[in-house]
């Protein structure tokens, strides 16, 4: 679809979207997929190959959502395609332990500081797991959180911050008991004094900090320089565990994901990490791990129970080794280029138009808010202007160009980003800029 072609008709997605929301609620199957935070309807994909989606209706769209994170290598890659039918060919879960989960494990502690992993299905999995084993394992209950960072749909960490910096926290939506949060310490994100003042006062009982390793869940909001480390040794210093949450940004960021761009310079390991998304290569895996003696803790080897009937799923292992091993140096030089090449005609357009915005960054992953000064916080993140990016995102999307329907994500790309989508992209701003600051 050319940028100069008119709104694109989406009859068959209308239809299918009315039918899906007969039986699901909202019509979908993962909130922000409704569209809620945008208007309008989503659009349904029939297929996708490398950066392309199309629509049920025929209509082409450049994925800046690439499945929000996993697809690193684009859609379709034949390597993950080829492991994926040759998996499949040989059956599709079997319940008992196969070679292709060994082999993703031993990828993923070959690029990681983690000692020993464990395979889950979903990055909530993951984290939820985690929380329970650093539980566990010090034998205290109280998790800290930051506010802004999203760690899946976990009962604990679905929680708002309290009235004070040191007070505990209330649930974050209905449904979850207030039983389920009181142990749950809210913080705002990049606050040193902040967590030093929790650790201050509640250090012997805190189990674990949990955080993004670089925030991309209230769009990105990397951290300040040395603040992981900082985190690091706080935990460290009080006998807590330091959780990094490396789900969106493992393998995505760098070969060693977020970590690779800090911790490993700076010399410093979390005690527990979590993975999912990119080693899954579309698929549903996702994993835990860290020190050696902490995960020791984990039945059958220890005391703290976890299990999955699909963990270690035989082809979504297959996915998630050939994606890694697809992963070469090449292809992070890639995501470089094109995170660049859009990152520098955003920046150049929106100022033509006088929209102010700001792109945050963390390797190839980026977030436009629409606003004039950095954001560091969830708050600050939620004072950039939301109806202004409901018009970029609905002229984009018009111009053949499929961003995240709300403004607090992260914008992904692929190494399969050619120049012709880099280019279909760039042709699309200036109307979007335009759209946006009307
Ligand atoms: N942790 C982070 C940092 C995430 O971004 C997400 C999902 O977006 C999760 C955990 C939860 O993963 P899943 O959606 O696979 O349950």
């Amino acid at each position: 679809m050319s940028p100069t072609a008119t709104t694109p008709s989406t009859p068959a997605s209308e239809a299918l979207f009315s039918r899906a929301r007969a039986v699901t609620p909202g019509g979908v199957n993962s909130p922000v997929r409704a569209f809620n935070a945008v208007g309008g309807t989503p659009r349904f994909i029939r297929s996708a190959s490398g950066p392309w989606l199309t629509d049920v209706d025929g209509n082409e769209y450049v994925d800046l959502i690439c499945s929000w994170g996993p697809m690193l290598l684009g859609h379709g890659h034949p390597a993950v395609l080829d492991a994926v039918r040759e998996a499949v060919g040989r059956g599709t879960s079997y319940g008992t332990p196969t070679e292709g989960e060994v082999a993703l494990v031993e990828a993923i502690v070959a690029r990681t500081p983690v000692e020993r992993l464990r395979l889950v299905s979903s990055g909530t999995e993951a984290t939820m797991s985690a929380i329970r084993l650093a539980r566990g394992f010090t034998g205290r209950d109280v998790v800290v959180k930051f506010a802004g960072c999203y760690h899946g749909h976990v009962d604990s960490l679905l929680a708002s911050a309290g009235s004070g910096l040191t007070t505990f926290s209330i649930p974050g939506t209905p449904g979850v008991p207030a039983s389920s949060t009181e142990l749950t310490l809210v913080l705002p994100y990049n606050d040193r004094e902040a967590v030093a003042a929790a650790f201050a006062e509640h250090g012997d009982r805190i189990a674990c900090l949990i955080t993004e390793a670089a925030p991309g869940n209230m769009g990105v909001v990397p951290p300040a320089p040395g603040f992981n480390r900082f985190l690091a040794e706080t935990c460290r210093a009080h006998g807590a565990l330091f959780i990094s949450d490396e789900v969106m940004t493992g393998f995505r960021v760098s070969k060693a994901g977020q970590w690779g761009t800090d911790g490993a310079v700076e010399g410093w390991v979390p005690d527990l990490m979590t993975f999912g998304k990119v080693m899954g290569g579309g698929l549903p895996a996702a994993a835990f791990g860290g020190r050696a003696d902490v995960m020791a803790h984990l039945a059958p080897e220890g005391p703290v129970y976890q299990a999955g009937t699909l963990a270690g799923n035989p082809v979504a292992t297959a996915a998630g080794l050939a994606t890694l091993t697809a992963a070469t140096d090449e292809v992070y030089a890639r995501l470089d280029v094109v995170a660049d090449a859009l990152r520098a005609g955003i920046a150049d357009t929106f100022t033509a138009a006088g929209l102010p915005h700001v792109i945050q960054s963390t390797g190839s992953m980026f977030s436009v808010f629409l606003t004039d000064h950095p954001v560091t916080s969830f708050a600050e993140a939620q004072a950039t202007s939301v109806p202004a990016y409901a018009a970029l995102f609905h002229s984009m999307l018009d111009q053949g160009v499929h961003l995240p329907p709300s403004a607090f994500e992260a914008w992904f790309v692929s190494s399969s980003h050619d120049d012709r989508a880099v280019q279909q992209v760039l042709d699309a701003l200036p109307a979007a800029a335009r759209a946006a600051a009307s």
